[in-house]
C-alpha cells in the first residue's frame, strides 16, 4: 500500500505503521489521533500529513440513499472516476465489492451483465469498510458486492488479513464469497486470518450451474461443494450455501433431493436468496410458498436453512442488483461529487 510505503520510508517501525492502519480502519484520522492520544515517533510524525491525504484519497463517498430495512447503499468513487457500490447491511455489516465489474456473467446479476474493468486494489477494498465505519459501527464484512473475489485473490486475502488483526474483526465475521475457485480452498487455509466461506451454488446440476453462472470455472458442484464443506471443517465456521431462487430454474425437487443428500450432517448453512429483479435479465422469482416450502424440507432434513430478504431492495441495491453507476435509482447526493460516472 502506498500510504505505508511513504510512513515506512520516513523510518516508522513496524508498530508505527500497525498502528496506523489501526486508527485509519477504526475510522478516525491519523493526525487527530496522534495528537488526542497516540504518539507516533518525530520521523513518522512529519509523514502523516501525506499518509492521510494519501488514504483519503483512495475513495469517497458520492452518493447514498438509506432504506427503510437498515440497508444503506453507497456509491463509492475511486479514484481514476470509475465507482463501486457498497451496502450497510442491518446488525452492524457491510458488503463490499472487489472488482469494478464481473467476468463470471451470472444471468441473474445485473454486475455480471458489465463484464469486468478492473481489479479493486487493497487500499480500495479497506477504503469501503473505512467509509462504513464513518457512518456506523462495523462489525461483519461480507466480500459479497461487485466482483468475484477469487479473481481478486492476493487484494482480497491481504485485506482480510488487515482487518482480521488491525481492524479488530472477528474472523468468523470476514465472508470470503466465490462462485468456486478450486484454488481459493488451499489459499484460504493457508492465511493465518482465515474467514468464513460463503459458496454460491445455485443448482446441484453441473450443466444447469454451468448456464447460469457462465463463465464460472467448470467445476463438479458436488466436488465444489464437498471442499468448501471440507474448508468450513477445518475452520469451523459453517460454510454459507448461496442459492438464488430462481423460478423453473432451480427450484424443482431434484435440487431438493441433492442438496439434503449432500448436506445432511455437515457444517452448513443454506442462504435461500428469491431473485431481485434486474431491468434487462430474463428470470422470476420464485413463489413465496414455494420458498418457504424448501426450506421446511431442508429443515426437516436436519440442515439449517434461512430464507434470506436482501438488504437494500428498495433502494435497489440488494443481491444481484449492484451496477457501481449511480443513476438507477434517485440518490440524494452527499458530499462533494467526483463528477460523471461513466457506465462501467
Ligand atoms: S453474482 Fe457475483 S459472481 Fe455472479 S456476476 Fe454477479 S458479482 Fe459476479
Amino acid at each position: 500500500m502506498q500510504a505505508l510505503d511513504i510512513l515506512r520510508a520516513s523510518g516508522a517501525k513496524p508498530e508505527h505503521v500497525a498502528r496506523a492502519m489501526r486508527v485509519w480502519l477504526s475510522g478516525d484520522e491519523l493526525e487527530a489521533a496522534h495528537r488526542s492520544r497516540l504518539a507516533f515517533p518525530a520521523t513518522a510524525r512529519a509523514a502523516l500529513p501525506e499518509v492521510e491525504r494519501e488514504l483519503e484519497g483512495v475513495a469517497r463517498v458520492v452518493a447514498e440513499e438509506a432504506c427503510d430495512d437498515g440497508g444503506v447503499r453507497l456509491l463509492v468513487g475511486l479514484a481514476d472516476g470509475k465507482s463501486v457500490e457498497s451496502v450497510l447491511l442491518p446488525r452492524d455489516g457491510v458488503c463490499v465489492s472487489t472488482q469494478v465489474g464481473c467476468a463470471v456473467g451470472c444471468t441473474f446479476c445485473m454486475t455480471g451483465t458489465h463484464g469486468l474493468a478492473r481489479n479493486l486494489s487493497c487500499e480500495e477494498l479497506l477504503a469501503q469498510v473505512v467509509l462504513a465505519r464513518r457512518r456506523r459501527r462495523v462489525r461483519r464484512v461480507v466480500f459479497m458486492g461487485m466482483g468475484e473475489p477469487a479473481h481478486n485473490l492476493d487484494a482480497v486475502l491481504q485485506a482480510i488479513a488487515y482487518l482480521g488483526v488491525e481492524g479488530e474483526v472477528g474472523h468468523k465475521d470476514l465472508v470470503f464469497s466465490t462462485v468456486g475457485e478450486p484454488r481459493v480452498f488451499e489459499r484460504l487455509a493457508a492465511n493465518a486470518v482465515k474467514p468464513a466461506l460463503a459458496l454460491s451454488l445455485h443448482s446441484t446440476d453441473r450443466e444447469r450451474r454451468e448456464a447460469l453462472l457462465p463463465r464460472a470455472p467448470r467445476v463438479d458442484p458436488r466436488e465444489l461443494t464437498n471442499s468448501a464443506l471440507d474448508y468450513a471443517d477445518r475452520t469451523g465456521h459453517p460454510l454459507q450455501l448461496q442459492w438464488t431462487l430462481l423460478a423453473g430454474a432451480n427450484d424443482g425437487d431434484d435440487e431438493l433431493e441433492r442438496l439434503i443428500e449432500w448436506l445432511r450432517g455437515r457444517r452448513v448453512v443454506v442462504n435461500f436468496i428469491p431473485y431481485n429483479p434486474v431491468t434487462g435479465l430474463d428470470h422470476e422469482r420464485t413463489s413465496g410458498d414455494r420458498a418457504h416450502a424448501m426450506t421446511r424440507a431442508l429443515h426437516a432434513a436436519g440442515i439449517t436453512a434461512k430464507l434470506r430478504r436482501s438488504a437494500a431492495l428498495e433502494v435497489g441495491a440488494a443481491c444481484g442488483q449492484l451496477g457501481g453507476v449511480r443513476n438507477q435509482v434517485p440518490y440524494p447526493v452527499s458530499g462533494p461529487s467526483l463528477g460523471p460516472h461513466p457506465p462501467l
